[in-house]
């Protein structure tokens, strides 16, 4: 079915300039998905694979749209060989899932003959990526140690936090700190137990009550409403449940110092990194702190993936994180900027020296 906007696509708000959007669908295995390439200028896109109930398909091609710029944002920031994608099907992964649409969705994935390599995200897993597997050979996790579930992006945003509490408040510990945690799913719940375990203070909060339960009893944590964590006062904000949280509504009401957390695409625009820093607030940005799924496929990839190699390798975000915020420091602007200038040179220069250069 099309819908009004489809035609608009080189012109959506959020397209910038994507080198693919591939719109699929299979009627008999029931699959309707959409595939947005944003780069390739550093090698093959990667990214995850999110199946949601999307309210319709313009819903569905912003998410995918963001996801995708986001990962080109991510590996590039961290030096990687990757470009940026996305994937997204449009359904209830409760209720459509079938081995039958995985492999309806591994053959667009094999269509793309290595330009995008899928992943798990919300909505899909592991095992999804296992029969998918038995169509392409595209797909991430192909690895016997890919199977073990690390944390990965909860021990980045960890480093994340180090760099950031060490260059704003000039302490290398975390003993004491106070963190407001909004979202105890898989990246929040983790980052609760390595900030513990570091002895900080946590305050949480998460629309379901049960999580929110669980880090009371297994950290001591403060839980608070779900729109009451914005007022909380505390040393760290760290974001860990849905994009565009940092907006006009919410950022004057924050009383942190640092802003640094997992979750994608947190400044509903990009002008929001300017009204943190005008409030006194460093913001990480988002790409930064949340890139350890990016850098594990890259251990894999290379074939270094025991856990300990990965954590090693993700422990870089910490060195990256405090590169970009002493320049930011250095230079009077944000963090966001300096991050993002160092993202478009490197694909700016890899595109000066990529065979199709003498085209453009
Ligand atoms: P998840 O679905 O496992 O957990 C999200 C949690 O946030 C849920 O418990 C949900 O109830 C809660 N939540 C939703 N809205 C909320 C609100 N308004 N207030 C408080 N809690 C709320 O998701 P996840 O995998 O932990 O991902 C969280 C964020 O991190 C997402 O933005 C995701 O894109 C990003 N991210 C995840 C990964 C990863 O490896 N999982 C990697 C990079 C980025």
């Amino acid at each position: 079915m099309l819908f009004a906007g489809e035609a608009d696509v080189f012109r959506h708000p959020d397209f910038d300039d994507h080198e693919q959007v591939l719109f699929a669908r299979d009627a008999a295995a029931g699959l309707r998905a959409i595939i947005a390439v944003h780069s390739t200028a550093l090698g093959p896109a990667f990214g995850g694979c999110r199946m949601w109930p999307y309210r319709d398909e313009a819903e569905a091609l912003i998410d995918v749209l963001r996801l995708s710029r986001a990962m080109t944002y991510k590996a590039a920031i961290c030096d990687l060989p990757y470009g940026g994608g996305k994937s997204v099907i449009l359904g209830d992964p409760r209720r459509d899932k079938t081995p039958a649409l995985l492999r309806a969705m591994g053959r667009v994935v094999d269509g793309l003959n290595g330009r995008y390599i899928i992943a798990e995200d919300i909505g899909t897993t592991l095992d999804d990526l296992r029969t998918m597997r038995t169509v392409t050979a595209h797909t991430a996790a192909a690895t016997e140690a890919a199977g073990q579930p690390l944390p990965v992006t909860a021990f980045g945003v960890l480093q994340a936090i180090r760099a950031a509490v060490e260059h704003a408040l000039g302490r290398s510990d975390l003993d004491g700190l106070r963190v407001a945690v909004q979202g105890l799913g898989n990246v929040g719940m983790p980052l609760c137990r390595y900030l513990a375990e570091a002895g900080a203070a946590l305050i949480v909060s998460d629309l379901d009550p049960t999580r929110s339960a669980e880090a009371r009893a297994a950290f001591g944590a403060r839980a608070v409403a779900p729109d009451a964590i914005y007022g909380e006062p505390a040393d760290v904000f760290a974001p860990c449940a849905l994009g565009a949280v940092l907006n006009d509504r919410t950022i004057p009401l924050l009383r942190v110092r640092i802003v640094c957390g997992g979750a994608n695409n947190q400044l509903a625009e990009a002008r929001h990194a300017a009204a943190l820093a005008a409030r006194g607030i460093l913001f990480v940005p988002d790409y930064i702190a949340n890139a350890g799924g990016v850098i594990d496929f890259h251990q894999e990839r290379i074939g270094d993936d025991a856990p300990d190699a990965v954590l090693g390798a993700v422990a870089r975000i910490y060195q990256i994180a405090r590169d970009v915020l002493e320049r930011a420091a250095r230079r009077g602007e944000t963090p966001l900027e300096v991050a993002d200038r160092i993202v478009l040179e490197r694909i700016a220069a890899a595109r000066r020296t990529s065979p199709g250069a003498a085209d453009s």
